[in-house]
């Protein structure tokens, strides 16, 4: 056993694995820097096969035991899962906001708490999973809702604890194992909740994390035929390659994808309001899926709104993600950043304009000032493709026509914000083409809510009976109602 411990800001965590209830090395590693600084918060192992065979074997291993305690076998163990999240709240703030760049305050306030709730909401309602009971002609059945098996769960670095658990406790509440590949960029948080799991004495194998690069540790157990699920939360291009992957071996995958929602702004709309809520899309610098981040404004009311989201854009406070009062972090990576940075200069290239942004932002090597552009065709690249950074777009409209016709003009569906009277609004949004979509509001998220989007933004639905849906088998017990005597000519 090796632990292989990295000292973070005063807080110890683990570079290794964690298969089969123990710390497990390899001999490959790779760096992990903060986007913050850049520093080097050191070297992280890298899973190869005989990881990903042993994580997935302990898995298969631990199943049987782990599905037959049942739901309310299984509800102590998530919920001392969560508690001993809850004991380490101080350790995942720093370790988050060190590694991925998310606001220290946003942890405390709003993923930690939600990491547990991910665990022990989920074992709550897996206690209220009945069978369905049917009375057909012939038979009475039985319908249950079974644990499916080992699934595999992966995740990006934009909210590695929030993501992860979001998945990995509706799979354990159902009765299934999991094997986690934390994301490359992020990968601390994960490791301090395999910490978690073996403190909360959960059975070994029931709870399996690798480290390592998606191209490599990532689409190895992918390929792996003894999973029953995969859940992935990622890029569409990486999800094509997980779907062929998995679906080489008819493994059924939850795809979580990428966005380009529409923020619509009707002409009845609380124009401070909207704006107030359109600045937000700039937190976690924007690398967030479910950002409405095309403006769509009537044009009517487009120069009031623009007024008004720039005073509150001028007021984010843009910093240092551990600081008490940072609204606006960094960017994840230099790539990433470069990546933003090209979307930006091409859209300027052909012609768009910066209402505000569009520049490098002087706080540090990895930040990008909000950046507002407008004077777009609806076939431009910067409309149509993911950004994943603190970049909008703003498109004026004269019709409800034209604003649904514009929202619903892309290859994505995940996610959309409408501000209006609230019946007009409801009109608009019943149109619009996507998973959700928020009226006069932004971000509420129950767990007992689907989540998921359609088009190019996913496959399936997660959160509530979904999740369940997902992560289990359903098996008919079919009782006949008359002895049955075998006979050719029945059906
Ligand atoms: P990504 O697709 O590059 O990586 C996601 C994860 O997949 C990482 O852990 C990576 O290591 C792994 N991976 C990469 N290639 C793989 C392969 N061939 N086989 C198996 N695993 C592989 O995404 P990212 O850059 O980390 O995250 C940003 C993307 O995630 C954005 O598109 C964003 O919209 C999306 N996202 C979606 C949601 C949602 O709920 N819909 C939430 C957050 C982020």
């Amino acid at each position: 056993m090796t632990q292989s411990l990295l000292e973070i800001a005063g807080v110890t965590v683990s570079a290794a694995h964690y298969i089969d209830g123990e710390r497990v090395a390899s001999g490959d590693t790779f760096e992990n820097f903060s986007p913050i600084d850049g520093r080097s918060l050191g070297f992280i192992h890298e899973a190869g096969g005989e990881e990903v065979d042993a994580a997935v074997a302990a898995a298969a291993h631990a199943f049987p035991a782990w599905a037959a305690l049942g739901a309310g076998g299984r509800k102590p163990y998530l919920d001392r899962f969560a508690a001993e999240i809850g004991k380490r709240t101080d350790a995942f703030c720093v370790l988050e906001s060190n590694d991925a760049g998310v606001l220290l305050s946003r942890m405390r306030h709003g993923v930690v708490p939600r990491a547990m709730q991910n665990l022990q909401w989920f074992a709550e309602h897996a206690l209220t999973l009945q069978d369905r009971t049917l009375d057909t002609v012939q038979a009475h059945h039985r319908v249950r809702h079974d644990p499916a098996g080992v699934v595999a769960v992966i995740t990006p670095w934009n909210s590695p604890l929030m993501l992860s658990t979001w998945k990995i406790g509706p799979a354990l509440a159902a009765g299934n194992t999991v094997v986690l590949k934390a994301p490359e960029w992020a990968p601390l948080t994960s490791s301090l909740l395999a910490d978690c799991a073996q403190a909360a004495g959960l059975p070994r194998g029931v709870f399996n994390l690798l480290q390592g690069s998606g191209a490599n540790t990532g689409a190895k157990l992918v390929g792996d035929p003894r999973l029953a699920r995969v859940s992935f939360t990622g890029s569409v291009a990486t999800a094509k390659r997980i779907a062929q992957a998995a679906g080489a071996n008819l493994v059924p995958c939850s795809l979580e994808l990428g966005g380009k929602s529409p923020f619509i702004v009707l002409a009845d709309a609380d124009i401070d309001s909207a704006a107030a809520t359109g600045a937000l899309m700039y937190r976690n610098a924007g690398q967030v899926c479910l950002a409405g981040t095309r403006f769509l404004v009537h044009q009517a009311i487009a120069q009031r709104f623009i007024e008004a989201m720039r005073g509150y854009v001028e007021a984010l406070n843009i910093g240092d993600p551990r600081e008490e009062g940072t609204e606006v972090g960094p960017i994840i990576h230099a790539r990433q950043l470069e990546r933003v940075e090209g979307f930006v200069e091409r859209a300027l290239a052909r012609g768009a304009t910066a209402l505000w942004g569009g520049q490098a932002h002087p706080y540090g090597k990895l930040y990008f000032a909000p950046t507002m552009l407008t004077n777009l065709r609806q076939s431009d690249e910067i409309v149509q493709q993911e950004v994943f950074g603190p970049v909008l777009t703003l498109q004026t409209f004269s019709t409800d026509d034209e604003a649904v016709e514009l929202a619903n003009g892309t290859d994505y569906g995940l996610g959309g914000v409408c501000y209006g009277a609230a019946e007009h609004a409801t009109s608009v949004a019943e149109r619009v083409r996507t998973g959700f979509i928020w009226i006069n509001s932004f971000g509420i998220r129950d767990l007992a809510a689907p989540f998921g989007g359609i088009k190019r933004s996913g496959i399936g639905r997660e959160g509530g009976d979904w999740s369940f849906e997902f992560f289990c088998d359903v098996k008919d017990i079919i009782l006949p109602k008359q002895p049955f005597r075998a006979s050719f000519s029945h059906r």
